[in-house]
Order: C-alpha cells, then structure tokens, then sequence
C-alpha cells in the first residue's frame, strides 16, 4: 500500500477483506433477523440481538463482534464464526495538501473504486463523495472514469462500506451528535447511481437510519448524468437532493460530451428536473457544469443556460466545474478569466452560479484516475514478472 506523507495521515490497518455473502454490513433489520436465526438466536431474542448488532455496526462502527461488550460471549463467537463487519482492502489511502482524502478500495473479486472526502475551507467539515458501481457505462467524454469499461454494480454493503472506511479514518466513531466532519454525501463517484438504483437506495437508506450513522436526507445528494425515468423514483423513495450533470446547453453538444442525452435529450432532462419531487420547495436542484475550453464555455451558453432554467421555472444553482484534465482526455479548463465571466452572467441572471474551487490536484484528482494508475501499475508489474520469469527459463 502506498501513502503519501501529507496532511494528518491516518493510521491505516491491513483489514480482512470484504466478504460479501458474510458481512452484516448492508443489510436491512429484516436481514439481520434472518443471519440471526440461522445461527440459532432465540425467537423471542431476535429483535433486541438485532437492535444490538445495529447499534455497534452503525452507531459505534466497531469491526470485530468482540467489540460487542453487552453482547454475550457465546453469542459473540458464534456470529464471528459465521459472519464479518471487517472493511475492504485499502489500496492506497491518499492525503492532499488541502486536506482531500482518496481511497482505493479493492473488494474480494478483485475490483476496485474510489472515494474521496473533500473538507471544506474551515475543514472542520466535508462531504464524502461515494462511488455507486465499478467503471460505467456511460462514456462522458470529459470523464475519466468514463474510460473504463462497466466491471458490475455495487452491492449495499460494498456502498456502505466506503462510508464506514471514511469515517474510521476520520476517527468519527460513535456517530457524533453534532460538529460532524464527515457532514454530507454525495454520490458522485464512479458509476451512474440510478443504473444502480435500488442498491443506492437500500444502502442510503441505512445511512439515514437514525438509530446508527444517522445523516439526514438533506445532507445527502444523489447525482445523475440524466437517467430520466428513474429520477422521479430518487424523489419519492429517497427524498434526498439531486444533482444533474447538465454540462452543456444545447443537444448538438450534449449529444456529443455526454452520449447519454442521444436517449434522454435535455427536452426531457430538463421537465423531470421541474418534476423532481420537493423540486419546488426545499430540494434545490444543483447543476454540475463543466467548463470545457471552447466547447461549453461561451456567452452565448450563459444566456442559453439562463433560458433553459427559466423556460423550465427550475430554480436550481449551477456549479462551475474547472475541468480537471488527466492524460489522453480531448479537452482543456476553459480560463479563469472565461469561467469568472460565465459565472458572473448567470449570478447577475438571479441565479446562483459559484465556480468550485480544484480539489486534490495532487492527489490524481480525476474520478477514477487512482484506480486506473493502479491497475496500471499492477499491469507493469506483471510484465516484468513475466519478462524475469522468461529470462530465467
Ligand atoms: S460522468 Fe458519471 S455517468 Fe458520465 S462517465 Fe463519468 S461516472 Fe459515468
């Protein structure tokens, strides 16, 4: 494993890795109360032992069922017998300058993802940005991640799981009351979250739970490159924020960035966002915007943008993104003096428009760069294992 020696480094422990048929982490209480039986828990202690094993998973974030001191020792041995809550094997744990942390996380098949927790200005609080499946399908042309080809979904627990490493690293264990430093999620990591859906949603759902890691739905987002008809879904069976990769304001350029708006044009796109439930209350949509040297970046694409929220009555905020670039990717950061033009039409517009400040730099900041240097870095390994082994035959 490899760390770099910035920032306040985390003491970082080999952990078994992931089993995915034995965990107890990602599963519902109905689930739990299932294990439970099968190892021979008494019906009439079922509940409470659930309520227990909840309780140390998700509110204390022990790893070891020792660690369960009002549990019996009998009952203790036989749930570490027969099941785990140990973490995934962390790769690599990486601190930049500014206090983001990247996790690669490998799983017992072998795959891998990333997440990142990004501290804000004061860092005394940051949000976990969380991956929903290993590569994707989708192909955005700006996106790294986007050059990997879809390995397979995540599972509830392996979602979790991202949350529970992050915040033992943050040493944010028993789930604070107040004052949290890992204080919002968002999915936004690698993977398009709503192919994905009712694994994100079983999983957030235990992270809302209020009895353990208790984060309320408002400080959770879930971000969509614009998969349509499951949008109204997330609002209803959810409740959480939603963010859209919006990214361009005319199908000719979406079409080509974003080959996803071919099946789901911003027409449509753009009318769910009206729709999205809460949308015109408390839920604010936010607007991913990439700024893409000579592609997205325009006046014109300004007022466009301006039109399109107002033709859609959206009141929704748009973040400016400053392209990240990462090697072999076709594109350039818009400048700064373009991207502070962009952003000052659309605020004197009425409409929030804040440009986000580059997180990471150091730390190969682009989504899904880390696991691609490391498998990279695997694969030249084995070439020269191959090579030595050819040169001793
Ligand atoms: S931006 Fe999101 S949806 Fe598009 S390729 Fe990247 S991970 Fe997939």
């Amino acid at each position: 494993m490899r760390t770099l020696p910035l920032g306040t480094e985390p003491t970082v422990v080999k952990r078994p890795t992931l089993d995915v048929e034995r965990t107890m982490v990602g599963l519902d209480r109905s689930e739990i109360m299932g294990r439970l039986r099968r190892i021979g828990i008494p019906e009439k202690q079922i509940k409470m032992r659930t309520t227990q094993v909840w309780h140390w998973v998700y509110y204390r974030g022990v790893k070891s069922f020792d660690e369960m001191l009002n549990v019996s020792k009998d009952m203790r041995e036989k749930l570490e017998d027969n099941f785990t809550i140990g973490r995934p094997e962390i790769i690599e744990a990486l601190v930049s300058k500014d206090g983001t942390r990247k996790w690669l996380m490998k799983f017992p098949d072998g795959n891998e993802v990333e997440t990142v927790f990004i501290p804000d200005e004061t860092r005394d609080r940051g949000t976990l940005c969380v991956s929903s499946q290993v590569g994707c399908t989708l192909t955005c042309k700006f996106c790294h991640t986007g050059t990997q080809r879809l390995v397979r979904n995540l599972t509830p627990a392996e979602i979790v799981m991202q949350f529970l490493v992050a915040r033992d690293h943050l040493g944010e264990w028993p789930t604070p009351s107040e004052g949290r430093v890992l204080s919002s999620v968002v999915m936004m990591g690698m993977g398009e979250p709503l192919y994905n859906f009712d694994n994100v949603k079983k999983a957030l759902k235990i992270i809302m739970d209020e009895q353990g890691i208790s984060l309320s739905r408002r400080r959770i987002t879930l971000s969509t490159s614009g998969v349509v008809p499951e949008m109204k879904r997330c609002g209803e069976e959810l409740g959480v924020n939603l963010a859209v990769s919006l990214h361009a304001v005319n199908n000719a350029v979406r079409d080509e960035i974003m080959p996803i708006n071919k099946k789901y044009p911003l027409e449509e796109l753009l009318a769910a966002c009206r729709d999205y439930p809460g949308a015109k209350a408390s839920r604010r949509i936010t607007f991913e915007y990439v700024m893409l040297k000579d592609i997205n970046d325009s006046e014109e694409d300004a007022r466009n943008l301006v039109r399109l929220l107002r033709e859609y009555d959206i009141h929704g905020k748009v973040n400016l993104i400053p392209f990240n670039p990462w090697p072999g990717s076709d594109y350039q950061r818009s400048d700064e003096e373009q991207i502070k033009k962009f952003s000052t039409y659309v605020f004197d517009q009425g409409i929030s428009a804040p440009i986000r400040a580059p997180r990471g730099e150091d730390i190969l900041a682009a989504c899904g760069q880390l696991k691609s240097e490391s498998e990279k870095m695997r694969k030249s390994d084995r070439l020269k294992q191959q090579k030595q082994s050819e040169i001793s035959s």
